[in-house]
């Protein structure tokens, strides 16, 4: 298949390439597009078929539910049953934004959307791109992040075409995206509303409109026994190729345990990769050292932590030896995903 790669304005989407694209995806085919939080890889949400491409050019488990996008709170009510009283509070302060919101499903949501589920998962985003391209294609679109299953999600084009070129029709190269992390994705159908996968909008975001919001038990525990309960976190998942270790606990501590860590695995000869901080960079002296940012601004990390991942398996290092941040904010959402990295492999020092 010719993927076709066109550059886009993010700010000022030029509207004949805007048509482009929601012709491809009303005529069922595979458009990446650039969202504030990572590239989405779309397709009309209400066509099986369409959709059923997605699972496949991503080797995407047919078990994990894709998210419906919007491009207004009115699109959301035809695939819905009801829309609840906080998700109407909180579509209205954080829409378009990074939080998927979980609903009970209607009969127009096609079964492969929601993997068999009684519940559907929406957002709207806050890129002109992506909400122009909804817009244009007058349908929902059905958008998990445009990568290969399991790796890394795009923050770039460049991401996208690497995983991607050959399975899919169109990329829309906006350049970088914005939060780098995916959406938070909350759970309003139960009796408790439960984040069930931390993100962008941070559970203490939510907590001030929603007071008895909290974090799904697998988000928070380092039992790997409780079961998520978003099909789609039980899986090993943003995935360097290296074995990697997270460290958390005193930065000094951290620091520590890591350059000695990084001293035994030089002698054995393997080659060591150190995900470290602004703040304590240049006290490593062994192995590739690269930065994810600052300490103080936590934005910063989670915007560069899947390209600094994929930059470790471009050097190709045999072993990544991370450092962890607190479980507060948006750091929650980086923790999240440095253990689906790491493959749960946490250690407290
Ligand atoms: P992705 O689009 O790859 O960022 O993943 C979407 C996330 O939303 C996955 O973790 C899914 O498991 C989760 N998700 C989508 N639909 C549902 C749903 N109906 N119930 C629970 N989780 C969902
Ligand atoms: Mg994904």
């Amino acid at each position: 298949m010719e993927t076709k790669i066109l550059k886009i304005n993010p700010l000022n989407p030029e509207i004949d390439i805007i048509a482009e694209g929601a012709k491809y995806i009303r005529m069922g085919k595979l458009v990446a597009f650039p969202t504030e939080t990572v590239y989405g890889l779309g397709a009309n949400g209400l066509d099986e078929e369409a959709v059923k491409n997605i699972f496949t050019a991503k080797g995407r488990p047919q078990d994990n539910p894709l998210i419906l996008h919007v491009s207004s709170i009115d699109e959301v009510k035809p695939l819905v049953k009801s829309i609840p009283k906080e998700a109407e509070i909180l579509m209205k302060e954080f829409w378009p934004g990074p939080l998927t919101i979980i609903f009970e499903r209607s009969s127009i949501v096609p079964d492969i959307i929601t993997a068999g589920l009684d519940t559907v998962a929406i957002r709207m985003p806050n890129h002109p791109v992506a909400l122009e391209l909804i817009g244009a294609s007058k349908v929902p679109i059905a958008a998990p992040s445009a990568n290969t299953s399991g790796k890394p999600s795009p923050t770039l084009a460049e991401h996208v075409i690497e995983d991607l070129y050959g399975k899919i029709e169109l990329v829309l190269d906006g350049g970088p995206t914005g939060v780098g992390l995916e959406s938070t994705v909350l759970d309003l159908t139960g009796d408790i509303p439960t984040i069930l996968r931390p993100g962008g909008i941070t559970l203490e975001d939510i907590r001030h409109f929603i007071p008895n919001v909290e974090l799904d038990l697998s988000i928070i525990s380092s039992n790997e026994k409780i079961i998520p309960k978003s099909p789609g976190q039980k899986y090993r998942h943003y995935a360097p190729k290296a074995e990697m270790l997270v460290f958390t606990g005193e930065v000094e501590n951290i620091v520590r345990v890591i350059k000695s860590m990084a001293k035994e695995h030089v002698r054995a000869g393997k080659r060591v990769g150190i995900m470290a901080t602004d703040e304590t960079e240049n006290k490593y002296t062994e192995g590739v050292v690269i930065s994810v940012g600052s300490r103080k601004r936590a934005g910063t990390i989670a915007r560069n932590l899947f390209t600094t991942l994929r930059e470790f398996d471009e050097i190709g290092v045999d072993i990544i030896l991370s450092e962890g941040v607190e479980m507060s904010h948006i750091g929650t959402a980086i923790m999240n995903r440095l253990k689906k990295a790491s493959g749960g492999n946490i250690i407290k020092v």
